[in-house]
């Protein structure tokens, strides 16, 4: 069990991160590097040796590996971003950044997203110094920049220019699994995720004759990309159940008394309720438009217009998805990657996955472990480079009023201390066992 100091540095460190500003507000502009020095500190204060790595000045990365007991064993990956998304202080209760402590609840930009994460792996590592405690397997902790946008100054600089710190890690655990998902029904859900659907963000370009606005023109791009950027819209993509979608879907219908006909998934999510909600963003691909831009001058037909669109696939999907763009477009539009990342997979039947789940249960013993698949990405796209698999393990024990997927990006970003502390349990008992 994690002492009473370690239940103690949780708070007091998420606060702590809170209160440095690492807002990335993308294009470069953010500067990780006090958060850097701050977590750096913590675990040189544990005894290990973290480095700090930057391909940008002030866009720095921590690196430290623990040596756990069996050398033999593959190494383990446990890493947080420091950065967070943009907060208007005047939206909310408290300052964003204000770290505040106040009623039990720790408040500020990143209390979830993720420098409570970052918080509990220093609290844990710092606990086992404390103890004389190793793991089985060595452990490599990363914090990274640039996670909120690119990942250029972050993990994908880790994984390109310094993979040696990674040498033997087979797995890695990160953001987004492990909370608390009340049903609505007294049911209190704990998804893992143990996959993400690819990222494809789109530019669309469509060329026509220029023109003045009074004469007739069939070749007008705007009325061309509103074309495409409409079919695209309201394209209904196919289902595609990946395996870890088709356990979540699988273990849902058992744990509901429903049976799992994966025949019918619109049916069966129905009769899932509020629960359906953890996959029916990942039971097929997407491409949500989001950006229009055209024109000069209302009465000047422009010979040029662009459109974003946020497409994102599943793993095996990718080729379906760029070519049912192909087609969506039509002959008079062209689409790229404006950004581009790959869907990952990873097995729900391993034996760490099984580990992550015995962790949950132990301390939340009314909970049920879900496997899931995050309609998102994380860092983990990018290790997925060095051939880690990842999974989103952050626990976290939620009350029923806190909308959890809601403070995500959200105002008022806040996270009880009593979730804290649940975190540090069970990620102690997890990486202990790991
Ligand atoms: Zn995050």
């Amino acid at each position: 069990m994690a002492d009473q100091q370690a239940l103690d540095e949780v708070v007091e460190y998420t606060s702590g991160l809170i209160r440095i500003d690492t807002t990335n507000r993308g294009g470069g502009d953010c500067q990780e590097r006090p958060a850097a020095e701050y977590a750096a500190e913590r675990l040189a204060g544990a005894g290990l040796e973290p480095l700090l790595l930057e391909r940008t000045p002030g866009r720095t990365n921590v690196v430290a590996r623990i040596e756990g007991t069996d050398p033999s064993a593959d190494a383990l990956l446990v890493h947080g971003h420091l950065d967070v998304v943009p907060a208007e202080a005047a939206d909310w209760s408290v300052h964003p950044f204000s770290g505040e402590v106040r009623d039990g609840v720790v408040w500020g930009r990143g209390a979830v997203d993720m420098k409570n994460m970052d918080a509990m792996i220093l609290a844990v590592v710092r606990s086992w110094a404390r103890e004389g405690v190793r793991p089985r397997r060595d452990l490599v902790i990363a914090f990274t920049a640039d996670e909120e946008a690119s990942a250029e100054d972050g993990s994908g600089f880790l994984a390109d220019r310094h993979p040696e710190l990674f040498e033997g890690c087979t797995e890695g655990i990160s953001e987004s699994g492990a909370f608390t998902f009340h049903d609505g029904a007294g049911r209190q859900l704990y998804p893992i995720a143990a996959g993400e659907r690819g990222t494809g963000w789109l530019k669309l370009t469509a060329r026509g004759r220029a023109g003045h606005g009074s004469k007739v023109n069939r070749e007008n791009a705007v009325t061309r990309l509103a074309a495409a950027v409409t079919r695209i819209g309201e394209h209904e993509w196919p289902l595609r159940l990946t395996p870890t979608v088709r356990a979540a879907l699988t273990e849902l219908a058992a744990l509901y008394g429903i049976e799992a006909d994966l025949t019918d998934v619109d049916r069966l999510l129905e009769k899932l309720g509020p629960a359906a909600k953890l996959v029916e963003a990942t039971v097929r691909n997407s491409a949500n438009p989001t950006m229009l831009d055209a024109g000069y001058k209302l009465n000047v037909v422009p010979g040029e217009a662009v459109a974003h669109i946020d497409g994102r696939y599943l793993a095996g999907a990718e080729e379906e998805f760029r070519a049912t763009l192909d087609e969506l477009t039509g002959p008079d539009v062209t689409w790229e990657f404006a950004h581009h990342e790959v869907a990952l997979q990873a097995p729900v039947d391993s034996a760490l996955f099984a580990r992550m789940r015995a962790a949950v249960e132990e301390f939340a013993p009314e909970g049920h472990v879900v496997p899931y698949c995050m309609s998102g990405g994380t860092d983990a796209k990018q290790f997925s480079r060095l051939g880690i698999t990842g999974y989103g393990f952050a626990p976290l024990k939620l009350p029923e009023d806190l909308d959890y997927q809601a403070l995500f990006h959200g105002v008022d970003e806040r996270v009880p201390v009593e979730a804290l502390h649940f975190g540090v349990q069970v990620l102690d008992r997890f990486l202990r066992t790991a």
